[in-house]
């Protein structure tokens, strides 16, 4: 398994894709957005800078990384030579089992199909092609480079020699890989997403600032980092989608979206990626402060 494809160049394709070539893969990074494609090529140089800035890589190897990676925006094209292809576009079910058709139209045969979803059934996205064996969930965190987990998930139909594979690639890439089974929001967003909305609850009941709610989790619990910050780097659209795969896959009223976060997401503040979300964040420095949305 040499050839990789990443389809989708956002927060998370752009990771995935680093993570590949920095480890001799060829990696093919499909977006239908052009924009996107010349972003995710941004941060990747600007992650691999920071790689070299530490020691951990040196400039040689920054360049042969990115040598191995090529952009392109059509599916058929990028996809037809490939061993896998690892899906990490927008989080809508529908877009996804589209996506898997085309791509299980392109892909040769033996290619196995990954989706980095972090919610929606395998099993269901499997059965939009012809090879619901080699269908799996390879589920990376974000930011890729940086975090060690990455969680497989097993659809109904994929095959045992499937599940071997990417559990051994994922080794490969330096990661440590749990295997889990598929409903809805998996291990981690099920236990993750709940307390991210209860955060947000708890801010619209006016039980706490956006401050003080991070504070308590990170100085009390320990998390690195407080559950509305981290929220914002996730994208709120995504925490969004997720809670409401898992509202509709278990049909359960504590997995009902907050409806400030349904807002937010209307209003178009996302999180880090669109500068605004419970933090506003400095561009460059991505400097953060209370949004003023949220200030007393
Ligand atoms: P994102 O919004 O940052 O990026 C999605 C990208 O997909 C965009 O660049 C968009 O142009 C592209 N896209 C949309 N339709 C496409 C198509 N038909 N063909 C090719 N590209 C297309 O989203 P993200 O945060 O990177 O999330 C991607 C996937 O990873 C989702 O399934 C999400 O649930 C999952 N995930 C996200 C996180 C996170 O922290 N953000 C963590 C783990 C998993």
């Amino acid at each position: 398994m040499n050839h990789i494809a990443v389809i989708g160049a956002g927060t998370m394709g752009n990771g995935i894709a680093h993570v590949f070539a920095m480890n001799g893969y060829a990696v093919n990074l499909i977006d239908v957005s052009s924009d996107a494609l010349t972003k995710a090529l941004a941060t990747i140089d600007r992650n691999l800078d920071r790689m070299v800035a530490k020691g951990v890589i040196n400039e040689q190897e920054k360049g042969e990384t990115l040598g191995r990676i090529n952009t392109m925006t059509a599916i058929a094209d990028g996809v037809r030579d490939r061993d896998l292809i690892v899906e990490a576009a927008t989080e809508n079910p529908e877009l996804k089992r589209k996506i898997f058709t085309e791509m299980d139209t392109h892909a040769p045969d033996q290619a196995i199909l990954a989706t980095n979803t972090s919610s929606i059934s395998i099993t269901w996205i499997a059965s939009a092609t012809k090879r619901p064996d080699q269908v799996i969930g390879m589920h990376f965190m974000n930011p890729v480079p940086v975090m060690k987990l990455v969680e497989v998930i097993r659809g109904y139909a994929t095959s045992s020699s499937v599940c071997d594979r990417i559990m051994d690639l994922s080794k490969r890439l330096g990661k440590i890989p749990v295997e889990v089974n598929d409903y809805p929001g998996f291990v981690s967003n099920r236990i993750l997403m709940p307390m991210i909305n209860e955060a947000i609850e708890t801010l619209f009941e006016g039980v706490g600032g956006v401050e003080e709610i991070d504070q308590v989790m990170k100085l009390g619990m320990a998390h690195p980092m407080g559950p509305l910050q981290l929220a914002d780097f996730i994208g709120l659209d995504v925490c969004l989608s997720i809670l409401r795969v898992m509202h509709d896959g278990f049909g359960r009223p504590k997995y009902a979206p907050c409806p400030l976060l349904v807002n937010m997401v209307a209003a178009g503040k996302l999180g880090v990626k669109t500068g605004e979300g419970f933090y506003r964040y400095d561009r460059e420095t991505k400097e953060k402060e209370v949004a003023p949305f949220f200030r007393k």
